[in-house]
């Protein structure tokens, strides 16, 4: 019988016929098409209804109870026309991952009449049978109750999955007794926390300043692989990266794919998907190959953090399932390919005010520039100052294999700000012990808009091997895996900032208190903190082992795995600060620590058991049958009487097979083991800490060496998994 993986090959050209894409229609003709914005609610909604929503949308108000069925019945009239017959809560559970449970607007009367409604109870709140969700404890299974309750600030949508089209509530989700059960609610906290720190340091500089949005402009990288090929590949299809396969002869040493012509098939796949993202109102802009093989990456125009990140929960879906009409698969996973670049979902993060400023864009005159400065040193001084934190927030299973990989941020994390605001720190850093006075105009009017030039906010003066780095008028923040839901790090960025914001405020009110001149305050705090802070400043290669020994003389952290990562969760130092900012109670963070803890374990155990499967019952035949052969062939020639010279190499072959064949029985064994004594671990960062060191660090790579060693040696035609090769470049 022919392998999987040969039918997958030859079908890879009857896959790729290049789906008929209909010309392109103009995209501000269909963006938003399937949003309910504002300027639909005007049309659909009564002016009171209208006003009510918008106050909720814009201003951030509760929804008014009493305006639900109006707003419901304007809801459920414009869906109606676009020929929705159903509706949902759409919600973000600690899965990381969106939800969705349909109701239909259909119902009976009490006569037995079928009606179509859709009340404002409905749109308002609503009770999914949620028992199956992580909760972390929250919710013992008897009290399976969680709510889903409508976020205004995100506007419905109607999502078209083939011929059905439903109409999408976001909603937060949390248990019967109010803890958050999902990523949307501590980000709405978060954002609420930064505005108001936020808003207060501004007064000092602009009182007509009464509202700050956090903003994000997530990139997110993935791979497109043939679904053919991809389904031979089990490893692939249960974990979403390959456990093995040898680099190929061809990887991207030619580095003739970053920026290159986007293949004519994934070329297809990318319009379909964007059209379908602008019809949900996700502004993607830009698009291009990335540098490895078959890695590809988009971005949107930037937006208000809680729109960005549904948006990005939003865009994942949406490419998964089209790639499934092109017969591809996209990989989020952060590191589907060993020795080929990994994906990352760079975080685009700024500040932006009511009166159109974006606090982290240099200013134009000495007043704005020192805006600038404050909001600049203090997110400097927060990611410093919470730097555990930071990294927990981007811990996963699948982002350890890229962080630290050589070509992704190590899991130190630093700052990278250019050379010309390195200098400007500089000098207001040298001037510690000299207090700054109103006679120190010269630092008062630092003219940084015009010593940062152009070059700055262009793509050149980038560092990209820095975790966190100032790119001109907002932080990137590079460490944030792929598959991620940007909700995480965000939720604790801007809590970090919230914070020291708010010390930054007590600090410069303090010296005012004391008589000193505003700005001159001002201008002290920031240079206590530059000096607090600037540790966590580093311009150099990020890759590189200097830097690692660098960091450690300098005292910083670099937690390389998951499990220990997470600690920073638990410490007494996050509760306080979450507690502080009304984020997380004690309870939820507990629940969410013990769930990112359990989450890291299944990932690893399920890795696990697909590599042994794959060993046992895959590998190791394959390279039986060769063996055979061989044996077979030794035979022959000493049949026909030939010197054992003749067989000498089939010999050198034999025993390479059988050493391979040996380690990788020996190591799943005791793979197995490792993980029998794993579970029985009752607590469960110990448990994960197990799973991490005696199961993965111990077992993975050991395996996966001699595996990929037999790839090399055995019969091509009896290699049962599609090779890197096929994967990365057939399409
Ligand atoms: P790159 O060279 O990294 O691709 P771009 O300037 O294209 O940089 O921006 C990348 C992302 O950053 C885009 O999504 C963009 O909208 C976003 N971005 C730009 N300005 C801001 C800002 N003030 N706040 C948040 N994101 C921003
Ligand atoms: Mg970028």
């Amino acid at each position: 019988m022919e392998s999987l993986r040969y039918t997958a090959i030859k079908n890879v050209s009857k896959n790729a016929i290049v789906l008929e894409s209909k010309p392109s229609e103009k995209i501000t003709s269909i963006f938003n098409e399937n949003v309910f914005t504002l300027k639909k609610a005007r049309h659909y909604l009564s002016e009171d209804a209208y006003k009510s929503l918008m106050a909720s949308t814009r201003g951030g108000k509760k929804i008014d109870r009493t305006m639900g069925g109006n707003i419901a019945n304007g809801l459920k009239a414009w869906a109606e026309e676009k020929g929705v017959t159903h509706f949902t809560h759409w919600f973000q559970p600690l899965t990381g991952l969106s939800a969705e449970k349909h109701d239909s607007f259909f119902t009976l009367k009490g006569d037995g009449t079928p009606i179509q409604e859709f009340d404002g109870a409905a749109l308002i709140q609503q009770e999914p049978d949620a028992s199956s969700f992580p909760s972390g404890g929250l919710r013992a299974t008897f009290e399976a109750r969680g709510y889903t309750a409508w976020d205004p600030s995100s506007p419905a949508f109607i999502m078209e999955t083939g011929q059905g089209k439903t109409l999408c509530i976001p909603t937060i989700f949390v248990s019967y007794t109010g803890e958050s059960l999902d990523t949307k609610t501590p980000l709405l906290k978060a954002i609420v926390a930064l505005d108001k720190a936020a808003v207060d340091v501004c007064q000092y500089f602009d009182k007509n300043i009464s509202k700050v949005n956090a903003t994000l402009g997530w990139e997110q990288e993935y791979f497109v692989i043939d679904a053919g090929l991809a389904t031979a590949r089990p490893d692939l299809v249960l974990t979403g990266r390959t456990v093995f396969g040898h680099a190929p002869a061809k990887g991207q040493q030619l580095e003739d794919h970053y920026f290159g012509a986007i293949p004519e098939r994934v070329y297809a796949f990318m319009k379909d998907f964007e059209k379908e993202s602008y019809k949900l109102g996700i502004p993607l802009r830009t698009r291009h190959n990335e540098v490895a093989p078959a890695q590809f990456e988009c971005a949107p125009i930037y937006e208000e953090i809680n729109l960005a990140v549904d948006h990005n929960t939003l865009l994942m879906d949406i490419m998964t399932r089209v790639a499934k009409r092109h017969n591809l698969i996209v990989l989020l996973h952060e590191k589907p390919f060993a020795g080929i670049n990994g994906s990352g979902k760079h975080n685009n993060w700024s500040m932006a005010t009511d009166t159109g400023v974006n606090l982290l864009a240099p200013g134009k005159t000495p007043k704005t520039n020192l805006m600038f400065l404050a909001f600049f040193v203090n997110t400097i001084k927060a990611v410093h100052d919470y730097s555990e934190l930071i990294r927990a927030s981007i811990a996963s299973a699948s982002n350890d294999h890229r962080l630290g990989a050589n070509e992704a941020p190590p899991a130190i994390i630093s700052i990278f700000i250019g050379k010309y605001l390195t200098d400007v720190l500089n000098q207001i850093e040298k001037r510690v012990g000299s207090k700054f006075d109103e006679t120190d105009e010269a630092m008062l009017k630092l003219d940084i808009h015009k010593s940062i030039p152009e070059l700055m906010l262009d793509n050149t003066d980038r560092n990209r091997t820095s975790p966190f780095a100032f790119t001109g008028n907002k932080f990137e923040f590079r460490a944030v895996g792929s598959s991620a839901n940007c909700a995480g790090p965000m939720t604790v960025l801007n809590t970090v900032m919230a914070e020291t914001l708010k010390h930054f405020k007590t600090e410069v009110d303090t010296l005012i208190d004391k008589g000193e001149k505003k700005e001159v305050a001002i201008m002290q705090i920031i240079q206590k903190y530059i000096v607090e802070s600037k540790k966590v400043l580093f311009e150099g290669d990020g890759y590189s082992e200097e830097w690692e020994k660098e960091a450690e003389k300098r005292g910083l952290p670099n937690i390389k795995t998951t499990p220990v990562s997470l600690d920073a969760y638990s410490a007494q130092k996050a509760k306080k600060l979450f507690e502080d900012h009304n984020i997380y109670n004690h309870l939820e963070l507990e629940a969410r620590h013990e769930i990112m803890l359990e989450e890291y374990i299944k990932k690893v155990q399920i890795e696990a058991r697909v590599m042994g499967d794959l060993a046992s019952t895959s590998i190791i035949p394959s390279a039986l049958k060769y063996q055979n052969s061989l044996i077979e062939n030794i035979r022959g020639i000493k049949e026909v009487g030939l010197a054992a010279s003749a067989y000498e190499s089939q010999k050198v072959i034999l025993e390479k097979i059988c050493e391979h064949i040996n380690a990788i029985s020996q190591n799943v064994t005791s793979m197995i083991d490792a993980r029998k004594k794993a579970n029985e671990i009752k607590d469960t960062r110990d448990r994960a800490i197990a799973y991490c060191d005696e199961v993965k660090e111990k077992h993975f790579d050991v395996i996966r060496y001699h595996a990929d060693k037999l790839e090399l040696i055995v019969d091509d035609s009896l290699w049962p998994l599609p090779k890197y090769r096929e994967l990365l470049f057939l399409r």
